[in-house]
């Protein structure tokens, strides 16, 4: 069934209701009495103290849309956001709860009933996969689990026993765990990472995970053992975004309705192709790899995830969750850079993201234009940092890249000859990531060119080259010394103009710094500082090491 973002929300939710669940509001972003969370990451986050036994609530059942964020900290996705298909850094997730009430048995008969019965979401019994706990030296198989889903109807040969990685919960070292089951939904062939036809769960592009239950059965204690709860309990979560998706007959989330109205603002905000673009158009940059698509869809996810902390009450701040913010926030500033918009643009997003969300999350409506506020002054605020750093950044990627090029040359190869004349040529265009672009064309119009033959394994060494152009750590920290240029951006850039930004020589670099910094302090030379240094104290980001950012994917 055809359903708009807006009522598979209400949908889900009232399908509970029916169930006898409580509906309650989404909790905030910033986790209540949880200093060991960043940002709330789940439904389950605040019924937390509930399922530990410290707090009851006048129901044992509970349905939810809960607003989540997984940037930095624990889940982060910040690095997938633009590149998958699936991942945002604010999404909301719906679940149903039970505490100490109903367990597998009705958990898994509410959702396949949910998501196949055509009074509810309808979808068809063949495209979907269920995965269970196989089982490890601890905790059996989890053959329950997998008799109640045959039970609800799925064929044996569609549930896959998997490892504690995907299929084992905890919510900390100690206290309530248990296996899960998760739910996957086949998105075709054509939607497979290489055009092949593999089975489940090969292709995590095409067989998209939507919704996890979560049987909360054990106890962990602190040497490890596992006892079995008295009262088991369920935590599931679904992303509307992945259902909408999949109900709108959709490859990605970003082609769902939740999203086209903001890439379409984002084009408009930025000037993209003229700004105002034909829904057809929004509909397929929303799933492109074409030149602009992944930054238009960096500038909706990052707009509805500054719009939903800032209204929690989240400001831009050097460390901790501020430092989060502001990192998203000045990524989607950085992307409308790349689009060509040098003003501020992000700030009129914040409108976007109240007109499509304010029916669910009615907050919106009191906080959007403080919001608005906050974003502009953020906007104001990097757009100085950035004028001269940024140009230097530039000049300093383009020099590595000319580097490799020159390499390249050097090995007389008419190929390489003719990338590094074509590379020349688009010298004042500066934009990274234009090399490689000028060499995919390249490959494209030799190809239709018979006299020519340019082979995958001439190619690859070019290919090569650039893998092994580095921007130099030393030079990385002398742009973030002197510019104030924020660590994060000057890796971003690197990473979108395929250079490996060299890490260790960056924090080698900072750590010399700091010593000689605190060497001339004892000297008494702080009033000596340039100019540029005390600029620095207002940029310089503690949060760089505050918050590391785990499990970049690049
Ligand atoms: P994935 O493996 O795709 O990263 P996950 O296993 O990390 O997902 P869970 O922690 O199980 O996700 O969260 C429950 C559900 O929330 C997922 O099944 C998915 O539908 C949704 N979800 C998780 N992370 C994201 C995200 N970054 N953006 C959008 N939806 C998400
Ligand atoms: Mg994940
Ligand atoms: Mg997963
Ligand atoms: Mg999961």
């Amino acid at each position: 069934r055809n359903l708009s973002g807006n009522q598979i929300r209400e949908d889900f939710l009232r399908f509970f209701e029916g169930k006898g669940h409580r509906r309650v509001h989404s909790s905030s972003l910033v986790p209540a009495n949880d200093p060991t969370l960043l940002f709330t990451n789940a439904g389950m986050n605040q019924f937390k103290d509930v399922f530990l036994g410290a707090e009851t609530r006048a129901y044992s059942r509970a349905t939810t849309s809960q607003k989540c964020v997984r940037a930095g900290g624990k889940h982060n996705d910040l690095e997938n956001v633009g590149f998958t298909r699936r991942h945002h850094t604010f999404f909301e997730m719906l679940g149903n709860f039970s505490f100490g009430d109903y367990f597998k048995k009705d958990a898994i008969a509410y959702a396949w009933e949910l998501l196949t019965s055509p009074d509810w979401f309808g979808i068809d019994k063949d495209k979907l996969y269920v995965t269970i706990f196989e089982g490890d030296a601890k905790v059996p198989r989890d053959n329950e689990a997998e008799a109640f889903w045959i039970a609800a109807g799925v064929p044996k040969e569609r549930i896959f026993g998997m490892g504690a990685k995907d299929n084992f919960w905890q919510m900390g070292d100690t206290g309530p765990c248990g296996p899960c089951s998760e739910i996957y939904y086949d998105l075709g062939l054509v939607a497979s990472e290489n055009g092949e036809d593999v089975p489940f769960p090969q292709d995590e592009q095409r067989y998209m995970e939507i919704w996890n239950l979560v049987f909360m059965q054990f106890d962990r204690s602190t040497d490890g053992t596992l006892t079995p709860l008295p009262k088991p309990s369920i935590d599931t979560g679904m992303g509307l975004e992945r259902v909408s998706a999949v109900l709108q007959g959709k490859l990605s989330n970003y082609e769902s309705d939740l999203f086209t109205p903001l890439i379409a603002a984002a084009a408009r905000l930025t000037g993209f192709e003229g700004g105002e673009l034909a829904s057809e158009r929004v509909s397929e940059l929303a799933l492109s790899d074409e030149k602009g698509a992944a930054s238009l869809r960096i500038i909706a996810d990052h707009a509805r995830c500054s719009t939903f902390l800032i209204s929690d009450g989240v400001l831009p701040a050097n460390e901790g969750r501020g430092y989060v913010l502001r990192k998203i926030m000045r990524r989607a500033i950085r992307h409308g850079r790349l689009l060509g918009q040098e003003q501020p643009f992000l700030y009129k997003m914040v409108e976007a993201v109240r007109d499509e969300m304010r029916a669910a999350y009615p907050e919106l409506k009191e906080s959007a234009e403080r919001v608005a506020k906050v974003v502009l002054a953020e906007e104001q605020q990097f757009a100085r940092v950035m004028a001269r750093g940024s140009i230097e950044l530039n000049v300093a990627l383009y020099n590595v890249m000319s580097r490799a090029v020159s390499q390249a040359y050097r090995e007389k190869n008419s190929l390489y000859r003719q990338a590094y004349l074509k590379y020349y040529m688009s010298l004042d265009e500066i934009e990274a990531p234009t090399f490689e672009r000028v060499l995919d064309d390249d490959w494209k119009q030799e190809q239709e060119h018979p006299d020519f033959e340019l082979t995958a394994a001439m190619y690859a060494p070019i290919a090569n080259y650039m893998q092994l152009a580095q921007l130099d750590g030393k030079k990385a920290f002398s742009l973030y010394e002197t510019y104030g240029l924020p660590k994060d951006f000057i890796s971003d850039a690197s990473r979108d103009a395929r250079i490996d930004f060299d890490e260790d020589g960056f924090e080698a670099a900072k750590e010399e710094e700091q010593q000689r910094a605190r060497a001339s302090w004892k000297g008494g030379s702080q009033k000596t500082a340039a100019p540029v240094y005390r600029e620095l104290a207002q940029t310089d980001f503690l949060g760089y090491t505050a918050l590391k950012v785990e499990g970049a994917k690049v």
